[in-house]
């Protein structure tokens, strides 16, 4: 690299397009190539799909933070280059703190099987010795012992199927987890592409959920989540009893997401809104531990997001669809939440 006496790239002048550099020199940017790299790929990360409008708002909002601060020193760099590294990679920390999460209850749930099924393995032990010891035929002995051990068998069997159900499911509200989610929209987006078919995500966030849960305590808001699922469940029924594919999830937090199968933009914005109005005018009502009614007609409003894969979409489908949808959702809450709006690309 040749460096001219005040240590700027020599070559940085012809390096310069959209009259960037210009704003990056009037911004106070040092002229080195390590912050012009830094701001630069910082910029570009809007043009993305593959980020979340979220990720990409804080990178935007770090951008202006630190360039209002002045002062472009080493510290500096170091922080924003960790607090870009923390936003960008903070959807994995995200899921795999779930994926932990979903772990720790499937060993707990896969501990309690074991011990039950130990204590029924130690009684057809006693049971295969007193049924050896009883003097009985011995085809008679062999088939009692066969059918002990095929019980045995087929309780494990259970288990495992029980365990992968488990692994799928939100303990909360008993819809489908984030990772079924995954798994549901890769299956989807595969069938759409080779079918050539629509295929529609909607993503649905509870507004001003956090006053709620300040308002009526947590226990309260994990009931009001559970209706909430139990409403979407509902709405999904009515479609699919009309003949459409709909598959719905708690995506985490307070956020939903439904995959609609074969679903044009408008049938899906069409299920969104019949969800959006069904929570609107649903009278959530909170009872006790005991189940007694403490307050009712308390009222939430949730917004949606749709989004249904673009033809020009070549690949990444599935992350596409989701920032998509969420790009959308968050239009809805900055438009007023208690809405639907959809994705145009
Ligand atoms: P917005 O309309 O912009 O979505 O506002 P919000 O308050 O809903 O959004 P924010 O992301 O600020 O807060 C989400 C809240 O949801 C905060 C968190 O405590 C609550 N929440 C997330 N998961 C759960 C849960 O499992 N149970 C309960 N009770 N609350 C939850
Ligand atoms: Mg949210
Ligand atoms: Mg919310």
């Amino acid at each position: 690299m040749i460096r001219n006496q005040s240590g700027h790239d020599d070559h940085h002048q012809h390096r310069c397009f959209d009259g960037i550099c210009e704003t990056m020199d009037r911004l106070g940017v040092p002229r080195n190539s390590k912050w012009r790299a830094l701001i630069l790929f910082m910029r570009s990360i809007r043009d993305y799909d593959i980020y979340s409008p979220e990720q990409k708002r804080l990178i935007q909002e770090l951008v202006v933070t630190v360039l209002k601060a002045g002062e472009l020193t080493e510290e500096r760099f170091s922080e924003m280059a960790r607090k870009t590294e923390e936003i960008l990679s903070a959807p994995w920390r995200e899921r795999l703190q779930a994926a932990l999460g979903d772990l720790s209850r499937a060993i707990g749930e896969s501990r309690g099987m074991m011990l039950k099924r130990k204590g029924e393995i130690q009684v057809l032990g006693t049971s295969t010795m007193e049924t050896v010891q009883s003097g009985k035929d011995i085809d008679q002995v062999l088939e009692d012992i066969r059918r002990g051990f095929q019980d045995v068998v087929r309780y494990m069997e259970e288990d495992v199927e029980n365990l992968s159900r488990l692994s799928l499911t939100d303990a909360l509200t008993g819809l489908h987890n984030r990772r079924a989610f995954e798994d549901a929209l890769t299956k989807g987006v595969h069938w759409a592409k080779a079918e050539d078919r629509p295929l529609c995500v909607l993503m649905a966030d509870v507004d001003h959920f956090k006053g709620f849960n300040d308002r009526h305590g947590h226990l309260v808001g994990d009931q009001a989540l559970g209706a909430v699922a139990s409403v979407i469940r509902e709405c999904q029924r009515q479609v699919e009893e009309r003949g459409d594919n709909v598959f719905s999830a708690r995506y985490g937090g307070e956020e939903f997401t439904l995959i609609a199968q074969d679903m044009t933009s408008k049938q899906a914005q069409a299920l969104a809104e019949h969800i959006r109005a069904r929570i609107e005018n649903y009278n959530f009502i909170i009872r006790d531990v005991d189940g007694e009614i403490l307050d009712s007609g308390i009222k939430l409003t949730i917004s949606l997001g749709v989004a249904c894969l673009d033809s020009a979409w070549k690949d990444s489908l599935e992350q596409r669809l989701v920032n998509a949808a969420d790009e959308a959702l968050y239009a809805a809450k900055q438009t007023g939440r208690n809405r639907v709006i959809v994705y145009e690309s």
